[in-house]
């Protein structure tokens, strides 16, 4: 294959994030704290731009998993989870030794139906007499979820809500960013994520007595005593000082990389708009403000003549990598007996959804070689 492989999404480092590293070194401070996980939760703070308090730990699902804890949910108790996510939202519910409640799609936002949360809701209470313990929406492929809808189903409840922002840093609804709506959010800079760490998360909590508990639980839960002592379980979470250094760089080009992942967006959809029975995911209104980490697209067969698996295969024959949408949670043989609310959008998403290449180290002749590839497909 001599052709140029190109990659789903692909870290995309800034040139600052060595400097930030060496200084870790000068510093001696190649440790899990230190001035860059301070300084990276600071950036952090000022981007989300609310009066929030951000801790950085080693991933997004070791923030969904200390924000659980915090939620007080226990071994038993369930969990309303978005179904059309990627495991590591549904994960750390078993970690607990709790029952995950998963919610289908709606089709505008292809995220968190309001309808079926209602429903599900009711449904729970009916059969368990009990409110599920949280609610768990996703900004699936950095499009914001209907948070209004949402926050006042839980505010009616009165159940909280923990927010996946892991693929939605710099999406905004209503002008609000992504993450800063729950009682909690997860963020994720793992590889391919909007900005990376080359692995690492964050917690972002409501108040500081929240962010103090979660550096307790993150750091293995030492009580205050000239000892180590501990009244309760904890964890090894917290972010590396060296890891920090790069997410402090990378928080240098985050707005470009948005502004870059936007754009690619904008030229497949000029580049493949007459093709019949292509759609894309697409903010439903203003509103919405996807980041669009990723570029979704779903294929009508009937229409178009192919599959999304063929369009995969072709792809991958021309050495591009492209991806089908997350398989829904509700179908995953691991969560078989969970129960599901919904009517199979999120099925359908999965069965005829793919991603394209889309990150922000593409080039414009990148996005111009999977789209010809595509075409050539239409053409038959
Ligand atoms: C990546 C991701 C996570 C988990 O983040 P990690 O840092 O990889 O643990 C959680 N939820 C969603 C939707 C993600 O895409």
């Amino acid at each position: 294959m001599n052709k140029k492989k190109i990659w789903l999404s692909l870290a995309h480092m800034g040139g600052e994030e060595q400097r930030f590293i060496q200084q870790a070194f000068d510093d001696n401070y190649v440790v899990p704290l230190g001035p860059n996980v301070n300084g990276f939760e600071e950036d952090l703070e000022k981007y989300l731009d609310q009066d929030i308090q951000v801790v950085a730990l080693s991933s997004g699902t070791a923030a969904i998993h200390l924000a659980l804890i915090q939620l007080g949910v226990k071994a038993g108790d369930e969990v309303i989870c978005q179904s059309f996510t990627f495991a590591a939202s549904a994960n750390p519910i078993a970690y607990l030794g709790a029952k995950p409640v998963f919610i289908d799609s709606e089709t505008e936002t292809w995220n968190m139906s309001p309808h079926f949360l209602r429903q599900a809701i009711e449904d729970r209470l009916s059969k368990t007499r009990k409110t599920p313990k949280a609610i768990i929406p996703v900004h699936l492929y950095g499009m914001p979820a209907k948070m209004d809808e949402i926050m006042a189903i839980a505010k009616e409840y009165n159940i909280p809500v923990l927010e996946d922002a892991a693929e939605a840093l710099g999406a905004r609804y209503k002008e609000k960013k992504c993450g800063t709506f729950g009682e909690f959010a997860c963020l994720s800079f793992n590889g391919n994520k909007m900005i990376t760490t080359s692995g690492g998360g964050a917690l972002v909590c409501k108040t500081e007595e929240e962010a103090q508990r979660t550096m307790f639980f993150a750091t293995q839960a030492r009580d205050n005593a000239p000892h180590y002592q501990h009244s309760q379980i904890g964890y090894n979470y917290r972010l590396s000082n060296v890891c920090a250094g790069i997410g402090r760089g990378q928080m240098l080009v985050l707005d470009n990389h948005v502004a870059r992942r936007r754009e690619i967006n904008s030229l497949y959809r000029e580049l493949l708009k007459n093709v019949a029975g292509l759609s894309f995911h697409t903010n439903p209104n203003k509103d919405f403000k996807s980041n669009y980490w990723l570029t979704c697209i779903v294929i009508d067969s009937a229409i178009t003549g192919f599959t999304r698996e063929d369009v995969r295969l072709k792809m991958d024959s021309e050495n591009i990598e492209t991806r089908p949408l997350w398989k829904p949670m509700h179908l995953q043989p691991v969560f078989k007996d969970a129960p599901y609310y919904g009517d199979t959008t999120a099925e359908k998403l999965f069965e005829h959804g793919l991603c394209l290449p889309s990150g922000p180290g593409l080039t414009d002749e990148d996005i111009e070689r999977v789209a010809r590839v595509f075409l050539e497909l239409v053409k038959g």
